[in-house]
């Protein structure tokens, strides 16, 4: 059992860890055996309230006064304190939400990482001068938006925070952050060592909570004034609903049904460990997880086969025993997805993986299962399921693959694979996708690049540059000097 280095029940309000006001807390699940980990607030619309106030403090305080350069000095040291305790978050992360240790760390250094980008990019964002009428200077300021609201999931809790944190805290916002009730630990550890980094009182607040009550009054609150959400289509159409009744921008990060295509002529001894890696990484659990392989008649067979020979040898277990894949991260997830297996009783499965010897019974474990022969049409092919499945459907002409990619409601990422250059143009402007890999899946997941959805999976983008637009808002000054 992983024991926190920090009291996991409390809240970080203006600088000070608190309890809930309504003195309650909620249990923390380790999935890998069921048992209870931690207890956490069960922050509530009072504790919301009361980290607002602290945030806007903070804004119009000396967070607010703060210049580029000290921001960025204090993230950029934040960035060296997490990657001196990368092993520490780590066993956090791998207790909390499951993941096999090695995943949890590659976590740990992204969040480091993130520091480091936008401690470097905070002093970097610049304004323009525009030509206009004679006797007229014309500039823009890029400003904060003031007070930020974080709504995070438990899938990726590290990355998560420290693309939408990090951006909001270069870019000059305060903000609160609200993680996902299932998976908290990790949060708290960020803000502990936040505090150590010198962040000023109030420029980060967490509430832990249920989503229905610190997350909706955290959506709803009007002294927000931008809100951050990644989870699920439901929740996220609800936040941005009730940003809506207070006129507040949204970034939404919803998910996907992600596809690789795969042509007749791609190399697929580089093409196979990405096939299968984006679909089982995190147990499935990846709103960028390619769920969905599209393969040419003309390698259709030997692809199937392949992955079927490395879903064969996939092992599943508890996250300290750092296998492939761990457990879901609840008993919940683990019936979602189980349903969807049983969905999919009239395909072809082509492979599972093994569950290892000594799994508790009591753990979310969920065998990796790849389908065969899919219809484009099936509701394995079409619904997000958020777990370690995949589905290999066949396809003839490039047109195929593109209407086939393009048909579902969602567009988060896709990959093509193929040595033709002219497809990987042709084709990458086709796809309806907020990324498109050529001859890889996801480039390593670099902060540097920006991510976001079309259609269902969301808008706004994260990570990159392009967040700090996001989270700034533009100001023209037109000065009158004749
Ligand atoms: P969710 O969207 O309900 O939860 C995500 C976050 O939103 C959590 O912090 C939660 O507390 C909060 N939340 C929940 N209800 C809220 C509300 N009414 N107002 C404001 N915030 C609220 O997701 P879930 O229930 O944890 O998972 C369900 C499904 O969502 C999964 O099976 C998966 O398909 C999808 N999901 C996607 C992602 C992603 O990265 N895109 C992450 C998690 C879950």
């Amino acid at each position: 059992m992983t024991t926190p280095w920090f009291d996991p029940s409390l809240c970080l309000i203006g600088g000070q860890w608190v309890p809930a006001q309504g003195g309650e807390t909620l249990p923390l699940i380790d999935p890998s055996d069921g048992s209870e980990l931690a207890r956490i607030a069960r922050g509530q619309a009072a504790d919301i309230d009361a980290a607002v106030t602290a945030a806007e403090a903070a804004h119009n305080g000396d967070w607010g006064r703060m210049t580029a350069t000290e921001r960025g000095r204090i993230l950029t040291r934040l960035g060296q304190i997490v990657a001196a305790r990368v092993d520490d978050l780590a066993a956090l992360e791998a207790a909390d939400v499951g993941k096999p240790l090695t995943q949890a760390r590659a976590d740990a250094l992204a969040l480091a990482r993130y520091c480091e980008f936008y401690g470097g990019a905070a002093d970097k964002l610049m304004g323009e001068t525009i030509p206009y009428l004679s006797g007229y200077t014309v500039y823009t300021l890029r400003e904060p938006h003031g007070v930020t609201g974080h709504i995070v999931p438990w899938n990726y809790p590290m990355q998560i925070i420290g693309r939408s944190v990090g951006a909001a805290l270069a870019t000059g916002n305060a903000c609160v952050l609200k993680p996902a009730e299932e998976a908290c630990l990790t949060a708290l550890a960020f803000a502990h060592l936040a505090q150590e980094a010198g962040l000023p009182p109030g420029a980060l607040n967490v509430v832990p909570g249920l989503g229905a009550e610190a997350g909706a009054a955290l959506s709803a609150h009007p002294g927000i004034h931008h809100i951050s959400f990644t989870g699920s289509v439901a929740t996220g159409a609800l936040v941005q609903a009730a940003a809506a009744r207070n006129v507040v921008p949204v970034t939404l990060e919803l998910g996907g049904k992600s596809p690789q295509l795969v042509f007749d002529d791609a190399d697929l001894d580089a093409a196979l460990p990405f096939l299968v890696n984006a679909g089982i990484q995190n147990a499935g659990q990846t709103c960028s997880a390619s769920s969905r392989i599209l393969v040419q008649r003309g390698v259709y067979d030997a692809v199937r086969d392949r992955m079927a020979e490395a879903y064969g040898k996939l092992t599943v277990g508890p996250a300290k025993d750092d296998l492939r894949v761990g457990p879901l991260i609840s008993a919940r997830q683990k019936g979602i997805v189980e349903g969807f297996l049983a969905r999919g009783a009239d395909l072809t499965i082509a492979a599972q993986g093994v569950l290892t010897e000594g799994a508790p019974a009591t753990g979310a474990y969920v065998r990796p299962t790849l389908f065969a022969d899919v219809p484009e049409i099936h509701p394995l092919a079409r619904d997000e399921i958020f777990g370690p499945v995949q589905v290999l459907i066949p396809f003839d002409t490039e047109d195929d693959a593109v209407r086939i990619a393009n048909g579902t409601d969602y567009g988060l990422v896709a990959s093509i694979w193929t040595r033709d250059g002219a497809r990987q143009m042709r084709v990458a402007k086709r796809l309806r996708s907020g990324q498109v890999f050529i001859n890889n899946y996801g480039a390593g997941g670099g902060v540097e690049l920006p991510f976001g959805g079309v259609g269902k999976s969301g808008h706004g983008r994260e990570k990159g540059f392009e967040a700090m637009y996001g989270f700034t808002t533009l100001k023209t000054v037109a000065a009158w000097h004749g």
